[in-house]
């Protein structure tokens, strides 16, 4: 093999490591903040590794949010079609729980966004 076929070869592969590091990192990475949004307003903060229980209200409507062992979950809610309750426990960054008959959102942050308050306002 010539000397520029192996720096090509090898310049592709960093490039493959690299892509795959940064579409993890993207992807999979945990979230620490867990953002409640009722119709369309951030209402509460919370982080990700403290446990506790909260009732999001939305007017007379309700959900119960958990969060338990680095996961946010809703376990309980007046919505008619549950979609919410069923969803899977979430912990990374970008999911979401949503429940659109209350207009709420439960999603995951990572810890450097710091740009919470201008989407509230
Ligand atoms: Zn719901």
């Amino acid at each position: 093999m010539k000397k520029k076929d192996i720096i090509l070869i090898i310049s592709i592969i960093i490039i493959a490591i690299i892509s795959y590091f940064l579409f993890t990192l993207g992807k999979n990475e945990k979230g620490s903040q867990v953002i409640i949004t009722v119709d369309g307003t951030v209402i509460e903060k919370f982080n990700l590794y403290e446990d506790r229980e909260y009732t999001i209200k939305n007017g007379d409507h309700y959900n119960i949010l958990t969060i338990k062992d680095g996961y946010a979950d809703i376990i309980e809610a007046d919505c008619p079609d549950k979609h919410c309750v069923n969803q899977k426990k979430i912990n990374k960054m970008g999911e979401k729980i949503i429940c659109l008959p209350n207009k709420t959102i439960i999603e995951i942050i990572g810890a450097d966004e710091s740009n919470i308050d201008s989407i509230a306002n």
